[in-house]
């Protein structure tokens, strides 16, 4: 019989401790000191990893310390200082567009809402939720590529398209460990329930997962 809303609910409920208790020191992995920071560092973070933007930005937020630094700055001086991040042209023009953005329509400051954060170059709703959770401390649900592979293989959701999954885990999840459910299924992601070979059986979630309940029962003697 399929799961009812209430019992996804509950099992969502249940997840949540044994996240926590797994990944207790689960965090943003970009470094950032501001929200400008952040958001400059979660624009070049797409298809990027978080360790090559962190080496990155150690220089460029030497150099570039506010919105107006970066509005003024010549295209081609910032697309080098970002080259290494791939996509270096659309991310350069998408920070200098942003930040011009800022300067000219919110006195140079990162405005903590989702509506007035969407309005920027590059900045879409997985973005702006990032920067709302680790800058600002408002509840929001990132959904990245894990915690969109995460959460389907639970079962929590049988959407593809990361705004449903996010509106479908907010439906789930109490708003107060939405930030740290974000950050705890991208370590499960990268340690555990890789996007291929998951560890079924070294997963902490393994009896509250229908995909790794099925698959140890066709394999029991491994993964
Ligand atoms: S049991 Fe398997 S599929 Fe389910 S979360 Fe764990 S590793 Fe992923």
């Amino acid at each position: 019989m399929a799961e009812t809303l209430k019992q996804k609910r509950a099992r969502a409920r249940k997840i949540i401790p044994i996240l926590q208790q797994t990944y207790p020191d689960a965090k943003c992995s970009l470094r950032f000191g501001n929200a400008l920071e952040l958001l400059v560092a979660t624009i070049l973070s797409a298809q990027c990893t978080d360790v090559r933007v962190n080496k990155i930005t150690e220089q460029l937020f030497r150099e570039y310390v506010s919105a107006a630094d970066y509005a003024r700055a010549e295209l081609a001086e910032l697309e080098e200082r970002v080259r290494s991040a791939g996509f270096y042209k659309h991310k350069a023009k998408n920070i200098k567009h942003c930040c011009e953005k800022l300067v000219a329509q919110f006195q140079g400051r990162v405005p903590a809402t989702l509506k007035e954060l969407t309005l920027l170059d590059g900045v879409g709703r997985k973005t702006a939720n990032v920067v709302l959770g680790n800058a600002f401390g408002v509840p929001s649900m990132v959904v990245d590529t894990h915690v969109g592979r995460i959460s389907q293989r639970l079962g929590l959701t049988t959407e593809s398209d990361p705004v449903k999954i996010e509106f479908a885990l907010m439906e789930l999840i109490p708003r107060e460990h939405w930030v740290q459910y974000s950050h705890e299924l991208i370590c499960l992601g990268r340690d555990i329930c890789k996007a291929r070979r998951p560890q079924h059986r070294l997963c902490p979630l393994r009896s509250l997962c229908p995909t790794g309940s099925a698959e140890l029962k066709k394999a029991p003697a491994g993964d």
